[in-house]
């Protein structure tokens, strides 16, 4: 199936009072026509600098995309200029994000705000844009939309601002949607709604999914795989069955513990992974992991370990996958 966007070897700096922060390092990942992926990974991982660099709205002049590649339907964002990323954003990619407060405009009505993204995309008059408002308002399971397009953003719950959000989203009919963190703000039983929406829209439009989230209960709920980063690199990725039935890195291992689960003792602890992750202004030479990793060999410090296919979907950098893990695990 056709990929609606590559990401390849990509790298991404910030510049910082203290130095060079490496956010993104190298990162590859394709996501298909119609397909939900989720990058799962605790704050600070890379992931929603990942999701700007696909929409080119990193932060300037600090950050910077340093090497590599990003096609989005075939064309690569890194070369765009400002210009026309504003017709792929909205047109091609859409985005959601965490906060719908910051995000909507609090002088607009709810209804010009989604209009005005339908407009900058087609030639359409304002009076047909209100009412693809009204249409998208009802699509996202907004009650009376004839009457809350002409309402105020803090007319609206925080529930209803993320529907708002989403129509906003796909008023354009994106191929991709981007959604990072979506459901974080908001209340366990709105978080569901929200989800199942976003799900039936992708099943009902076809629209490919790149799902942000630390939350691993979400990523089974609404994705069909998952790429774990840690550090900014994936150490991980494949099916989100084979990989949370299998997974193969220390640090998925990790993250899986820490989900509560349905069949649990209620005497039963969840265990976190204790440790932070490395200073990204000086990462580390070998896996970025090693310092809590329970599993660490003195390879692990020195050198980093290459990808390999550790199951039918799966991929995973560790050296225990390494034929001679065993061997070297004994001797160091
Ligand atoms: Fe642990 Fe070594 Fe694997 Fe890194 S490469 S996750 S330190 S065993
Ligand atoms: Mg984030």
């Amino acid at each position: 199936m056709k990929n609606i966007v590559e990401v390849k070897d990509l790298h991404v700096t910030f510049d910082t009072s203290a130095g060079k922060v490496h956010a993104v390092r190298g990162i590859s990942f394709e996501v298909k026509k119609g397909e939900a992926i989720a990058i799962v990974g605790e704050s600070g991982c890379g992931k929603s600098v990942t999701a700007k660099s696909i929409m080119r709205l990193l932060p300037s002049p600090q950050a910077k995309i340093d090497s590599g590649s990003i096609l989005v339907n075939g064309e690569d964002v890194v070369k765009k200029s400002e210009k026309s990323m504003q017709k792929i954003r909205g047109n091609e990619v859409g985005m959601i994000f965490q906060d719908p407060m910051t995000s909507l405009n609090p002088t607009a009505k709810i209804g010009e705000q989604i209009a005005e993204g339908i407009m900058q995309h087609s030639k359409i008059s304002k009076k047909q844009a209100i009412e693809k408002s009204i249409k998208m308002l009802e699509l996202v399971g907004i009650p009376q939309p004839e009457r809350r397009v002409n309402q105020y953003p803090h007319e609206f719950s925080g529930g209803m601002r993320q529907r708002v959000m989403i129509a906003i989203a796909l008023a354009c009919s994106p191929k991709l949607l981007i959604a990072d963190e979506p459901t974080t703000a908001l209340d366990v039983t709105i978080q569901a709604q929200i989800l199942h929406l976003m799900k039936d829209l992708q099943m009902k439009t076809d629209t490919s999914i790149i799902l942000i989230t630390h939350d691993l209960g979400v990523v089974a709920e609404m994705c069909s795989r998952v790429v774990v980063m840690y550090a900014g690199e994936i150490v991980e990725s494949g099916n989100v069955e084979d990989i949370f039935a299998n997974p193969n890195h220390p640090y998925t291992k990790g993250l899986l513990k820490s989900v509560p689960r349905l069949d649990m003792d209620k005497n039963e602890k969840l265990s976190t992974i204790t440790g932070t992750p490395p200073d990204l202004l000086d990462p580390p030479k070998g896996c970025s992991f090693f310092p809590r990793c329970e599993h660490a060999m003195k390879i692990c410090a020195d050198y980093k370990p290459e990808f390999e296919v550790v199951g039918q979907s799966q991929y995973s950098s560790c050296w225990l996958n390494h034929p001679l893990s065993k061997k070297r695990s004994t001797t160091v």
